[in-house]
């Protein structure tokens, strides 16, 4: 086919494509590597379509392609975000922001640092010591240990204490935690066997009691933190079940999820049983998320009796769930604002659920004229914000909320999500939503600069 060798060889060659100027500039900063293999992605492209039928691309376009391509690839995949949704722990966000403390203390040990070297010994120690003595002081726990995460924590607990053997659990608290994560799908990957007792809304203590035999390994309580039941439930207490286990001399394990260690309560919320409270009735392990209501890091972290987390620490697996030492670092900082009293001035997430509504309302009336000076339609209107992250199901804090009029609010918030820093609002009754709460005070410049943009 003349025609089709034809449009082919209007294509420019590797090189020429790759001289040109614009091109050239990227390459500067990408590399030598990166802008060939793009050249040669959309050269191939082209030759796919052409021969397909379609028409050869002029050389502006194929310049614009690559150059797409290269920028695209120098961008780092993951990139901060401004979380103006109003939902604190937002998962898909990353959950808790962490704190200028914690930033500071993850830099100062980024380089080389005594992770796992004994200083006063002078000989190699344990990177547990670190987080271990603020968890102490903090919950009032015999001993601590960290994993990657909570649902590594659980599955470490069960895998060291109860393999082979069996774990009571209630049939309301078969839960999923989200990504899949299946209590009964931990249980089963740990070695242990399921025991359900009660039935899905009432659980009573006298049912663990019936099911405890010579093969029971513990008993389990997980805390339903991302859904509510009401009407005809019942659940036996942390403290009723602490004592079927003790006597029978088995443990309580208690996944917290959570892991709140202030009173939600105090904050016009329902009360989350908190981390101390759950030790004091008894629990004897405890495991819970560094990174939602505590508002540190991605981690596990397991507190509870002295020789029970000594059993776990010889696992294989707390080798394979093993933290980081930045992990370690935000997390000891983050702790350390408990340990002083002032992790609700200091740790972003309690400064979100703490921020007074005056405040708030500050803020969106500020943006709200900034967004009227750009010539937008935009008031201040009564909204919620939310905890978000599997904590706190059903419960809200009330908030002033910046509403943009806009002819599309969908692509208005596809603009702001695809903007530099990316942008997250709401779109609620064809308004696009901003939540002052959980952008961080730092944030708001470039906010304003981002809603300009996306609305020039
Ligand atoms: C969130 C949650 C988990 C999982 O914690 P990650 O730290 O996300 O692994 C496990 N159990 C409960 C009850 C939870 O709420």
């Amino acid at each position: 086919m003349p025609d089709l060798q034809a449009e082919l060889r209007r294509l420019p060659s590797v090189d020429a494509l790759l001289g040109h100027p614009e091109l050239l500039a990227l390459e500067a900063e990408s590399g030598r590597e990166p802008a060939l293999a793009a050249v040669r992605e959309v050269l191939d492209e082209a030759r796919r379509a052409v021969r397909s039928g379609a028409a050869a691309p002029d050389h502006p376009a194929l310049v614009a392609a690559a150059a797409e391509r290269i920028r695209a690839w120098l961008q780092p995949s993951l990139r901060p975000v401004i979380n103006a949704s109003g939902v604190i722990l937002q998962t898909n966000l990353g959950r808790a922001p962490l704190s200028a403390a914690a930033l500071a203390a993850m830099a100062r040990v980024a380089a080389y640092s005594n992770l796992e070297y004994d200083l006063e010994a002078g000989r190699r120690g344990s990177r547990y010591v670190h987080a271990e003595g603020v968890l102490q002081r903090v919950t009032g726990a015999e001993a601590a240990l960290l994993t990657n995460n909570n649902a590594g924590a659980i599955l470490l607990a069960l895998s060291a204490l109860a393999a082979g053997r069996e774990v009571v659990i209630s049939r309301g608290q078969l839960v999923e935690i989200g990504g899949g994560f299946r209590i009964p799908d931990v249980l089963l990957q740990s070695g242990a066997r399921l025991m359900e007792v009660g039935t899905t809304n009432r659980t009573y203590a006298r049912d663990f009691e019936v099911a405890c035999g010579a093969e029971t390994a513990l008993l389990l309580q997980v805390h339903t933190s991302n859904f509510r039941v009401s009407g005809f439930v019942h659940q036996p207490t942390t403290a009723e079940l602490a004592k079927v286990a003790h006597a029978r001399g088995l443990p309580l394990v208690v996944d917290l999820g959570s892991g709140v260690l202030l009173d939600t309560a105090a904050f016009g919320m329902a009360h989350e049983p908190t981390v101390q409270e759950c030790l004091q009735a008894g629990a004897d392990l405890v495991t819970f998320s560094g990174d939602k209501l505590l508002g540190g890091p991605q981690a596990g972290i397991i507190i509870g009796r002295a020789e029970l987390v000594a059993a776990l620490r010889r696992h294989p697996l707390t080798r394979a769930l093993r933290v980081d030492k930045l992990t370690i670092a935000a997390l000891g900082a983050t702790l350390a604002a408990y340990q002083a009293g002032r992790a609700v001035q200091e740790v972003p997430i309690w400064r979100m659920i703490g921020a007074p509504a005056a405040e708030v309302r500050r803020r969106a009336r500020r943006w709200v004229r900034r967004l009227r000076a750009l010539g937008a339609t935009a008031e201040v209107v009564r909204g919620v914000s939310t905890v978000g992250g599997g904590s706190l199901p059903g419960e809200t804090l009330p908030t002033s909320l910046a509403a943009l009029r806009v002819a599309s609010p969908d692509a208005l918030a596809r603009r702001l999500r695809l903007g530099d820093p990316a942008v997250i609002g709401r779109i609620e009754e064809e308004r696009l939503l901003l939540d002052p709460r959980t952008v961080l005070p730092e944030q708001e410049a470039d906010l304003l600069h981002a809603l300009e943009r996306a609305l020039a």
